[in-house]
């Protein structure tokens, strides 16, 4: 069987080395990173920041977007503009990247893991709905965690690998249990839910550019809202706190050195012109691995829901349940065959840092979690 993935995986990618997710600079990259070079405003000056944030806006239909220096810096905005303060908790899924936690970390308060669903890979509504109703009461507005008597203050479903988690459902907890919905969308640039871009079903939304994202800025990310109010407090603590004057420095609070500068600003202008096409292209690298591994027992692709639109931005294999065993068999297989793949990311419940968290039964999150392989998903293997 591992034989099987490697030759379905390199009918795919061709026989070179391939990484796991490439960027590519086929548009406008170069003109606009030298007009930031020839005018030397590659820094916190200039009219790409600008422009970025209104593409974004309108890419995904948000009111606003303020562009900042990564997606952990987003997240950590946001969570602290949706009132996270020292000592409350904050429900996150086990299954993320650590940048999840560590926002919620940086906001002194403390991540509660909670469970995933296999359709999504997101969190599992009802299951969470049951675990709040057991362990939790409502007090004047507040949802206080019974066992620790801490508020918890937020729910941060994300978008795993791109596919929309089912937002309805965590909508409606966030509602019923007066928490406050913060979503990262940091893996989802370019997914929908019901017709609606992923990031916009929340009070606040966070995306991130990194590298290895569906587009990149080199480093960076960005928090969508559509209160004018959260949009103007984001753009004034992602910014020194810095009182608008033409010469005088006057900061009115502690905030933060977040802003995204203006040469990565200018990258993201030129990479957002292209999303459609890697949209596409992703699309199609998805039918063709599907085509690949039909013949392939044992394993599948992960895909879409219906009523959703994922931005595919990692293509996802899935061992059946009595296969698990073969997952690191296949990572060491594949990668010393120079195809890069990797795993799901260890639980953070697990995580040195995170173990002492508290968290709900993570059987769901921690079965798939060892049947999960990410294969190169790079835009340009569809073409
Ligand atoms: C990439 C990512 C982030 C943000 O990462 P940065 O490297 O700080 O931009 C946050 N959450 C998730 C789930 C991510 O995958």
């Amino acid at each position: 069987m591992v034989q099987e993935i490697i030759s379905a995986i390199r009918s795919v990618v061709g026989i070179e080395r391939v990484a796991l997710h490439e960027p590519s600079f086929h548009g406008n990259e170069w003109d606009y990173v030298k007009e930031c070079l020839d005018t030397t405003f590659v820094s916190s000056v200039g009219k790409f920041v600008d422009r970025f944030e209104r593409n974004l806006a309108e890419y995904t239909g948000a009111a606003y977007a303020v562009a900042v220096v990564n997606g952990t810096a987003a997240l950590h905005i946001a969570l602290k503009l949706s009132g996270v303060q020292s000592g409350d908790e904050v429900l996150v899924p086990a299954l993320t990247f650590v940048a999840t936690a560590n926002a919620v970390a940086h906001c002194g308060a403390m991540p509660h893991f909670v469970d995933s669903e296999y359709r999504t890979l997101g969190i599992d509504p009802l299951k969470l709905r049951e675990y709040l109703e057991a362990t939790t009461e409502q007090c004047d507005g507040f949802c206080i965690n019974r066992v620790t008597q801490k508020v918890i203050r937020a729910l941060v479903p994300m978008h795993t690998f791109g596919h929309p988690s089912d937002l309805d459902g965590l909508m409606a907890i966030a509602h019923d249990f007066n928490l406050v919905l913060v979503e990262d969308a940091a893996e989802s640039l370019g997914s929908y839910y019901h017709g609606q871009h992923t990031g916009t079903f929340g009070l606040l939304g966070t995306l991130s550019f990194n590298g290895n994202k569906t587009i990149t800025t080199g480093g960076g990310g960005a928090i969508v809202t559509n209160d004018p109010e959260l949009a103007k407090r984001a753009k004034h603590l992602t910014t020194t706190a810095k009182l608008p004057h033409a010469w005088e420095y006057r900061h009115d609070e502690i905030a933060y050195n977040y802003r995204m500068p203006n040469i990565n600003a200018a990258l993201g202008c030129a990479q957002l012109e292209q999303l459609p096409a890697f949209l596409e292209a992703k699309r199609m690298l998805f039918d063709v691995y599907c085509k690949a591994f039909a013949n392939i027992n044992g394993v599948h692709l992960m895909s879409e829901q219906e009523g959703c639109r994922s931005n595919y931005w990692l293509q996802t294999l899935m061992l059946d349940e009595d296969l698990s065993c073969l997952r690191d068999p296949i990572l060491q297989a594949t990668n010393d065959n120079g195809i890069m793949t990797r795993p799901a990311w260890v639980l953070m419940n697990e995580l040195i840092p995170y173990q002492d968290c508290p968290a709900m039964d993570l059987s769901v999150a921690k079965s798939f979690c060892c049947r999960m392989i990410n294969i190169p998903s790079s835009p340009k293997f569809a073409v």
